[in-house]
């Protein structure tokens, strides 16, 4: 695979990264994304795919406790070494201290994954919710295929037209006919029952 086929296979492999984490300071209060989690599964993708990456040349300059860093990172094609793009990234890191330049450089490492393959991560509150994605995931992995059609159980309406999750359609199709029914196969099942009583009658 050339380079821009293995960024491209990386980006089927990874859709989407959940925050997990909780920043707490004072009164405010937000999810992000840690830049262990985006740096754990990147790195994994990177030796899958036989691609390195590292920094090649860096810039930064401080003013009062904030660090600005602008880096310029080298993606190279391990199988075919000469083959090599490279990624400009920038970040800021606050810190009275002397740990201003690490935190602008890990900030600038986590986007540079980020947007050279385009992670959504829900950081763009208007555009999605990632508790919303989060729960469709999670919805999406617990999903029960129907023992009648075969299609996975999804959320749907009750007879009287109020919204039935999933999970609530399973249990009650599991009680009343013994086995994991979507409400189209259970409205089947049911009407089977009738006609099988009125055959008995
Ligand atoms: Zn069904």
């Amino acid at each position: 695979m050339n380079l821009y086929e293995k960024i491209s296979a990386i980006m089927a492999d990874v859709q989407y990264l959940a925050k997990d984490d909780k920043v707490e300071f004072g009164s405010t209060k937000y999810k992000a994304l840690s830049e262990e989690k985006v740096t754990s599964i990147m790195r994994a993708e990177c030796l899958k795919y036989k691609l390195v990456v590292f920094p090649v040349s860096q810039c930064a300059n401080r003013s009062g406790s904030i660090t600005h860093v602008d880096v310029t990172y080298r993606m190279v094609n391990v199988e075919d070494p000469e083959e090599y793009i490279e990624i400009a990234s920038c970040g800021d890191g606050a810190d009275t201290q002397d740990k201003g330049s690490g935190k602008a450089m890990t900030y600038a490492f986590k986007y540079m994954w980020l947007r050279t393959f385009a992670i959504p991560t829900g950081e763009d509150p208007d555009k999605i919710s990632s508790a919303e994605l989060d729960a469709k995931q999670a919805a999406e992995e617990a999903s029960v295929p129907c023992a009648g059609c075969g299609k996975k159980i999804t959320d749907g309406k009750k007879r009287d037209g109020s919204p039935w999750a999933a999970a609530d359609i399973v249990k009650y199709s599991s009680g009343r006919f013994s086995r994991p029914l979507c409400p189209g196969c259970q409205r089947k099942a049911f009407q089977a029952e009738k006609a099988a009583e009125g055959e008995g009658a």
